[in-house]
């Protein structure tokens, strides 16, 4: 392709986008993120799942379409913010370097940060393994009109602590209590919850940030080579690097679970940073636009009211 026809091409492409009308954007993000959307397939399988994408769009496309979702993104979280009444959970679950914390950093970047609350759960603190479980995360669930985003989640509590049984012995659970039917159970007392929580107006969407073994080791070392990137990094996690096989059978177990229409599941491939983000804003921006979100509706009171107000406002002398 000659270098003109090349940007005519790239010309045409933009103009497309200017074009795409708010539903025309709903319906791509809807057809978009579907794809990843586990849904309630009880037959789930990770293997099946790519940890890539093989597309040939070039990166000016991708940025401009991410550019796009976030700015959609931020209107409707306008919206749910005015209306008050739902509420949005967003858990994020993966591997380290996955990308979590790139991907809520950017994906929530057009966001109105007094709608929007992110919470880390590590490793609980002995206050909190005095409760069950959901205890240290319920307390951190979004307020109505609210966006609340879990960097990981009580989903640990069937992942770290099914790869390390012993963590499960330090959770001052009633021995009696630790049975083999331990994970089923608590699938059923996570998806309970999920249920419970979208009964009362919090939608629950979630997403596993599917990494490939080769591309944690690559971001790993980049980790170690690049001294701004030393922070994130420590030798824990290239030991919990050991267990991969034994994380992605928790994965698969939990995903396959604990994923339901209400609450779905979104395994997106993350080896691709740019990629990935497109594809959470889009699962996001579908499942907002599922929710009836509308402004207030003003009574014909409030406008005269207002209407006299502006009047008043216009009349003033200085
Ligand atoms: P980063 O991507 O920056 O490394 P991170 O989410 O991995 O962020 P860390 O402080 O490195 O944050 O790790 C938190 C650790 O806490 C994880 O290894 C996670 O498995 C662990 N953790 C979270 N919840 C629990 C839990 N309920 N019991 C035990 N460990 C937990
Ligand atoms: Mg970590």
């Amino acid at each position: 392709m000659s270098k003109n026809n090349k940007k005519n091409n790239k010309k045409t492409e933009s103009d497309d986008f200017k074009k795409l009308t708010k539903k025309e954007l709903l319906h791509r993000a809807k057809k978009f993120s579907e794809q990843y959307c586990v849904g309630d397939d009880k037959d789930f399988t990770l293997k099946d799942k790519p940890t890539s994408y093989f597309g040939n769009e070039d990166k000016a496309l991708i940025q401009k379409t991410l550019k796009m979702g976030i700015k959609a993104l931020a209107a409707m979280q306008d919206i749910l913010y005015a209306q008050d009444k739902w509420s949005v959970l967003i858990i994020f679950q993966a591997m380290d370097a996955a990308g979590k914390d790139g991907a809520i950093k950017h994906v929530m970047s057009g966001i109105n940060p007094q709608g929007c609350q992110v919470s880390s759960f590590k490793g609980p603190s002995s206050e909190e393994l005095d409760h069950d479980y959901l205890w240290r995360c319920q307390k951190h669930l979004p307020e109505r009109g609210r966006i609340g985003i879990f960097n990981r989640s009580y989903y640990e509590e069937v992942l770290v602590v099914r790869v390390h049984e012993q963590i499960l012995r330090g959770q001052k659970i009633p021995e009696k209590l630790i049975t083999k039917d331990i994970w089923e159970n608590r699938f059923e007392d996570i998806r309970n919850f999920e249920r419970y929580l979208t009964r009362n107006g919090t939608i629950v969407i979630k997403f596993f940030l599917n990494v490939s073994k080769e591309e944690q080791k690559r971001r790993f070392i980049e980790r170690v080579d690049n001294p701004d990137k030393n922070w994130k990094f420590s030798a824990a996690d290239a030991k919990e690097r050991g267990y991969w096989d034994d994380y992605m059978h928790a994965y698969e177990e939990l995903i396959k679970n604990t994923s339901t229409k209400k609450s779905p599941w979104y395994v997106i491939p993350a080896d691709n940073k740019a990629y990935a983000r497109i594809a959470i804003a889009s699962a996001i921006i579908h499942a907002l636009d599922e929710m009836d979100l509308e402004y207030p509706k003003v009574s014909a009171e409030k406008i005269s009211e207002l209407n006299e107000v502006k009047k008043a406002l216009l009349e003033e002398k200085e």
